[in-house]
């Protein structure tokens, strides 16, 4: 990929906002990473607007919007951060409580937004497996933003539904760069630009000139995903790689949400463990990248809010559960390797714990 968009940059070296030949080239180029993607995605090209990635995405959305903000429990903080309204819980299987949100919707007395991410990034659960919120889009006065950022690359095949109005996707989230991503806004919708004062770059909503080489990085891995056969077949195969994992660690960790989850995530629960950040660091030792239910800031060791809210502040499986995220790169021998690490940092743990005792 790097030497693809490597050349279309140093080829395409003019700023895309000037007016002669060679920004012209660069504006084209630009033009045609936006078409690749929104033809991917169902929709169509001057709906999508570029960001510098999720975060930015999803606060354009809802800030842009001037509604009041409702969203699910488990959101990525770009979203739960954003002052919520209202809260919206979801069941044990990260799945969205659909009748507290309906009676909610019900009661409503002016439109909101509704955020609700297409899938956790902890746990991978799919907030929505059942298309409920179209139905509910029917019957009440609300605007639906989709964080697709964890969903994207993964879901084959996705195309932004007809009722979604705003979605938003990350280039590094698909082996694109870092720093790129993307926000559809539906035809006809109109957001504010409250932030972000410039230029008329990105429709006017997001000024500044367009960071072209992590764009172009999107561009090519959305064609990957969509069009490249071989590509989507080794996507499709992470899920064996997930099953695999899963069940040499059966005895030892026993996965969470399981019900209708995107296939490369893998959420486990460790009842031996009570001390994650610990288990954490040990596995990176051994050279194990796994990322945690729980976050450390400020040397306070805090459970997860995505657990928390899932299984309860004092679940065991909040403070004793770690995150695998599996790749197209993710080979059977890494599986095994891991597994093994696992194992070997079992152990540790348990003579750590049994010295402080
Ligand atoms: N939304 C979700 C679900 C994510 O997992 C992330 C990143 O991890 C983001 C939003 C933020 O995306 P970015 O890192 O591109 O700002």
């Amino acid at each position: 990929m790097l030497d693809s968009i490597r050349r279309e940059v140093v080829e395409f070296f003019g700023n895309p906002s000037s007016s002669h030949f060679a920004g012209n080239s660069s504006r084209d180029s630009l033009e045609h990473a936006r078409e690749k993607i929104a033809n991917a995605l169902g929709v169509s090209a001057f709906s999508l607007i570029f960001t510098s990635g999720g975060t930015e995405a999803n606060n354009m959305a809802i800030f842009g919007s001037e509604l009041p903000l409702i969203c699910s429990s488990i959101e990525h903080s770009s979203v739960f951060n954003c002052e919520p309204y209202e809260i919206i819980p979801v069941d044990e299987n990260g799945q969205l409580d659909i009748s507290y949100l309906e009676k909610f919707l019900s009661g409503m007395s002016s439109p909101k937004i509704l955020s609700v991410m297409l899938a956790n990034n902890e746990t991978g659960s799919v907030l929505d497996p059942n298309n409920e919120l179209a139905k509910l889009k029917e019957k009440y006065n609300f605007l639906l933003h989709v964080d697709g950022v964890q969903g994207f690359g993964k879901i084959l095949n996705y195309k932004i539904p007809e009722h979604v109005d705003l979605f938003s996707i990350s280039a590094h989230k698909v082996h694109g760069l870092k720093g790129a991503g993307a926000l559809y806004v539906k035809d006809g919708l109109e957001l504010a630009n409250p932030f972000s004062k410039g230029g008329s770059h990105e429709f006017g909503m997001r000024p500044g000139t367009e960071n072209q080489m992590g764009i172009l990085s999107l561009a090519y891995m959305t064609d990957k995903i969509y069009s490249d056969v071989y590509h989507q077949k080794r996507i499709a195969d992470i899920e064996q790689k997930r099953g695999l994992l899963e069940f040499l660690l059966k005895g030892k960790a026993i996965p969470n949400c399981t019900k209708h989850r995107i296939l490369n995530t893998s959420s486990l629960y460790f009842p031996d463990v009570s001390d994650v950040i610990l288990f954490i660091e040990l596995l990176s030792d051994e050279g194990l990248c796994v990322s945690g239910g729980s976050a450390c800031s400020s040397g306070i060791k805090r459970p997860s809010r995505v657990l928390s809210s899932i299984f309860g502040k004092d679940d065991p499986r909040t403070k004793g559960s770690v995150r695998f995220s599996l790749s197209v790169d993710t080979t059977e021998q890494d599986i095994y390797k891991a597994v093994d690490i696992v194992n070997k940092v079992l152990n540790t743990y348990k003579e750590i714990e049994n010295d402080k005792r």
